[in-house]
């Protein structure tokens, strides 16, 4: 069952609060995560920057407009998203997350999942694919790939920063998201079956029941 936003925004307020790791000590705001809570996808950033660290929220400054416009390009509204990263504090002078920075933040990372379900994750750059799929491989044979981990799909991308004064790799991550466009309009096709599945199923056990009707059975 999805989460209600009281748990997520209590989830949030934890984030908030944390003093897991040194980043504690450097940060302006803690970036938990913002999105609807029955969104289902997910984006996942590596962490927050300069702009986000004031804002408090995820991907606000220009890679976040890039992110903005990519999903624009699909027909995708990033408000129907939910957008976190894999440490919620930012790193001094934006420097790569520490392995223990990443450990010390992984279960908030792994509740925000683990909450909200998403069918799909964007995995936004390597070190959010390193996190969350360890062993698939690198970013550079996997980005735009669809990788199926039991019922989730996840796509590795390309980071937005990094495409922000690269125009090739800008063209590269384009291409990336018209395949996830298919991949989203396939997922929903796949939950939606599911939902048909289940309604059938169940509607066979009530036809099954004694007197056919008892649906407080199920
Ligand atoms: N880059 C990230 O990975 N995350 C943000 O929130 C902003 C920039």
């Amino acid at each position: 069952m999805v989460a209600t936003t009281e748990e997520v925004l209590e989830l949030h307020r934890r984030v908030r609060e944390c003093t897991a790791c040194p980043l504690h000590l450097t940060r302006t705001l803690a970036v938990p995560g913002y999105g609807p809570v029955t969104a289902r996808v997910m984006a996942v950033g590596e962490a927050p920057g300069e702009n986000e660290d004031r804002e408090g929220k995820p991907f606000v400054g220009a890679a976040g407009r890039l992110l903005t416009s990519l999903l624009e390009s699909v027909g995708l509204d990033r408000r129907d998203i939910y957008i976190t990263n894999i440490i919620k504090c930012r790193p001094p002078r934006n420097r790569d997350p520490e392995p223990l920075e990443v450990e010390a933040c992984s279960p908030f990372l792994d509740e925000q999942i683990a909450l909200l379900q998403p069918d799909v994750i964007l995995l936004l750059g390597r070190h959010a694919l390193n996190r969350l799929l360890p062993d698939a491989g690198g970013i550079s044979r996997l980005h735009g790939e669809r990788v199926q981990r039991e019922d989730r799909v996840y796509v590795p991308l390309y980071h937005p920063a990094a495409a922000l004064y690269n125009g090739a790799l800008k063209e590269t991550l384009e291409a990336d998201m018209r395949r996830v466009r298919g991949y989203l309009n396939d997922a929903e096709a796949t939950r939606a079956r599911r939902a048909g599945g289940a309604t059938r199923t169940e509607m066979r056990a009530v036809a099954a029941a004694p007197g056919g009707d008892q649906m407080d059975l199920f």
